[in-house]
């Protein structure tokens, strides 16, 4: 099997109304298809996560909130994005404590808790979301000799991404 990878959109362009529009549509009936609801506020915060090029900090979202609708009570924003991280339509990166769009479109990850692995650039903080169930497991099993009982979920690999490699270090 191989790998699919595609960038997290940390430094695309704005999408247009109309992909966000298509991805809320989508997100709705993957959510409806399991059960869930994917309600008006739910709803709203993967849209302004999508307007962010698909990565923010929850408080930039609850900014954005708080600009359409006033004051917005700080779990708001992360009730909806715990709601959100379950339908695995968005993901948390730890090493920049941002949220990202997950960016298996329009195919879903098939399973609630299915693992990911995050490359993350640590100069211009592009995150690029890699689903590769060998590698993840590859880990796991080294991990049994030097942390048994360790089991690794979620990986974020830290490095540079291709384009910061190639442009002349900035200071
Ligand atoms: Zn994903
Ligand atoms: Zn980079």
């Amino acid at each position: 099997m191989s790998p699919t990878n595609a960038s997290t959109n940390a430094s695309s362009a704005r999408p247009s109304p109309a992909e966000v529009s298509r991805r809320l549509d989508r997100a709705e009936a993957l959510c409806a298809a399991r059960g869930a609801q994917l309600t008006a506020l739910r709803r709203e915060v993967l849209e302004l996560l999508l307007l962010r090029q698909g990565s923010a900090k929850a408080y930039d979202l609850q900014d954005d909130l708080r600009q359409r609708h006033g004051r917005v009570a700080p779990t708001t924003v992360y009730r909806a994005l715990e709601f959100l991280m379950e339908q695995q339509l968005v993901h948390r990166v730890d090493t920049l404590n941002c949220f990202v769009v997950c960016n298996l479109d329009p195919q879903p990850h098939d399973h609630p808790h299915e693992h990911t692995m995050m490359l993350v650039c640590s100069r211009c903080g592009q995150v690029t979301e890699v689903h590769d169930p060998a590698a993840t497991e590859a880990i796991g099993r080294a991990l049994q000799t030097d942390a048994p009982g360790f089991r690794a979920m979620d990986i974020e690999i830290k490095g540079l991404c291709a384009a910061c490699q190639s442009a002349p270090a900035s200071s």
